[in-house]
């Protein structure tokens, strides 16, 4: 038994409640590189989903009865059926929203995106791990801060950010193996930050913990900070973070089909297991929305602090 079962639940399992939200990995290939990803995407990756697996996806979506379809990637956008899917998705009533890193929408083809997104009500999450220069370039390369900026101005001059069915909620992730400042008070900033340097608005801020796999792992590695960070992650455990822990409460699609408990178990290679269905061909919503979830220390990311999710912070 981990040490994250042996805290979360006495070697009783952790256990999902309801399936608000399907996240569907729409593939690994990605405009950028960047230093943390937990799914090591970048330019040269091939995974990509197809066109009848979104087809399933959506019989999925209609059997759970979930109220959201949350699109990742990679950088989602770059898969050849997006604006297939977000339509039909939209066509069948469902709530869309899209992970974007935002400097997407400056590569060839994406033109017209912003205003097919608006048509669309897609709610967009975008990656910002800070409004100073420096470290977003430090995490996400150069060029990427006045590519992020151009775009969220362009997102602004739709109503992004500023009418309410028009989300553009922002990511915060720290720039190295420390958890994240307070959520509120971080947003209060952000939003007179940006204000002030480029005049751009936003809905919400979210902060999201770095998780100790994937390329932020090799880093931590590569600086001897690996055991650190995990001692930081399990000492910092907030039994307040277990109840909303978004496993409970969503799964996700991984690019071929395969089900997860979440996007880190995605990128960890662990599918659904203990016995329920892990393909989206054998979807079973029933037995899916009471699932047992497969934990291990990685988790401890979840539950340090404030909590941590895709929706950002917990408590
Ligand atoms: S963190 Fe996001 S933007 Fe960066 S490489 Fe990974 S998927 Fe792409
Ligand atoms: S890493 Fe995934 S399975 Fe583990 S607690 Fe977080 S959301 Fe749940």
């Amino acid at each position: 038994m981990s040490d994250f079962e042996k805290m979360v639940s006495a070697g009783q399992g952790l256990w999902s409640s309801e399936i608000s939200t399907i996240q569907v990995n729409l593939g690994l290939q990605c405009n950028q590189s960047c230093a943390h990803c937990h799914l090591e995407a970048s330019p040269h990756r091939t995974e990509t989903m197809a066109w009848p697996v979104m087809e399933r996806v959506m019989v999925a979506c209609r059997k759970a009865r979930c109220s959201q379809v949350d699109l990742t990637g990679g950088a989602p956008e770059l898969n050849p059926h997006f604006k297939r899917f977000v339509t039909a998705l939209y066509d069948e009533g469902l709530a869309v929203q899209v992970r974007t890193n935002l400097t997407v929408l400056s590569e060839p083809g994406m033109e017209t995106l912003p205003e097919f997104l608006r048509a669309k009500r897609v709610r967009l999450v975008a990656s910002m791990p800070c409004y100073l220069e420096e470290n977003v370039r430090a995490q996400r390369g150069a060029d990427v801060y006045a590519k992020s900026i151009a775009a969220i101005k362009r997102l602004n001059a739709l109503g992004y950010g500023s009418e309410p069915d028009l989300v553009l909620n922002l990511v915060y992730n720290p720039g190295g193996p420390f958890l994240p400042p307070d959520q509120g008070e971080l947003e209060e900033t952000y939003r007179s930050e940006l204000k002030r340097r480029f005049g751009i608005t936003f809905t919400r801020l979210l902060t999201i913990t770095n998780m100790p796999i994937g390329r932020f792992r090799s880093q931590l590695r590569r600086e001897g900070k690996e055991e650190e960070y995990h001692y930081l992650l399990k000492h910092a455990f907030n039994p307040g973070t277990v109840s909303g822990l978004m496993c409970r409460h969503q799964i996700s699609i991984g690019w071929d089909g395969r089900l997860y408990d979440c996007d880190f178990n995605l990128a960890l290679k662990l599918p659904v297991n203990h016995g329920s269905p892990d393909h989206i061909d054998s979807f079973d919503a029933a037995s899916l929305i009471v699932r047992r979830i497969v934990i291990g220390d990685h988790c401890f990311g979840c539950t340090a602090g404030h909590g941590s999710s895709c929706a950002g912070a917990l408590t």
